[in-house]
């Protein structure tokens, strides 16, 4: 049986089955079949290719964490260029929603740790921490300020293996606040002298090198 419901962040797809599996409720899914404008000719078409199964995390529903099991259409044009059908909740190749994104985006920011925000979504807190950076970037122009009381905390990347990186957050609330790409002295003093005019108090617990640097400061 094939159904539409209006679940957040998934207007206007079919749901085809949904059924628990361990810990969380699969969901399956696929949008209607649409014309489609060729990428590489413009012509337009809706004859399909094949379809591919595309596994992706959602947000929780009855608070049950959810995936979807999305079947993505692919159509082949007069020209014989094969693409993937536009969706509105998930780009290409990705793992989590949009919408998932958008919300572990916020939540990085208001949650007191990664952790906390990780383990609400369902995900591992490396994840968080990317999505916490991607929207620290987009609003770098608005400029970083520093409260009276930060705390730094080193975190082990997962891009390069054995690099460092320092999370800065507000000490008293322990909202993260912004990430430095490294734990070297120059980049932490450099931050300070831009960002740290107001900051009276730095807590950590790392490196003891930094405190020297800091109290300097
Ligand atoms: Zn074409």
């Amino acid at each position: 049986m094939n159904f539409n419901m209006n679940i957040p962040g998934l207007k206007d797809v079919t749901i085809h089955k949904v059924e628990e599996v361990g810990e969380r409720i699969a969901i399956y899914v696929s949008l209607p079949k649409k014309v489609h404008q060729c990428p590489v000719c413009k012509k337009k078409t809706s004859k399909i290719h094949d379809y591919r199964i595309q596994k992706i995390k959602h947000l929780k529903w009855f608070e049950r964490l959810t995936i979807l099991f999305y079947k993505r259409r692919r159509y082949v044009c007069e020209c014989g260029k094969r693409f993937s059908e536009k969706s509105p909740f998930v780009d290409k190749y990705q793992r989590f929603s949009k919408e998932w994104n958008q919300v572990a985006g916020i939540r990085s920011v208001k949650a007191k740790t990664f952790k906390e925000t990780a383990e609400v979504l369902g995900a591992s807190s490396s994840t968080v921490i990317r999505r916490f950076k991607k929207l620290v970037k987009e609003q770098l122009n608005e400029g970083v300020h520093l409260p009276k009381c930060i705390a730094i905390d080193e975190y082990k990347g997962d891009t390069d293996a054995g690099t460092y990186q320092l999370i800065i957050a507000n000490a008293e609330t322990h909202e993260p606040i912004d990430i430095l790409p490294n734990r070297r002295k120059e980049t932490i003093k450099e931050y300070l002298m831009k960002y740290g005019a107001d900051v009276e108090v730095v807590v950590m617990d790392m490196n003891p090198s930094f405190k020297a640097l800091l109290e300097k400061h």
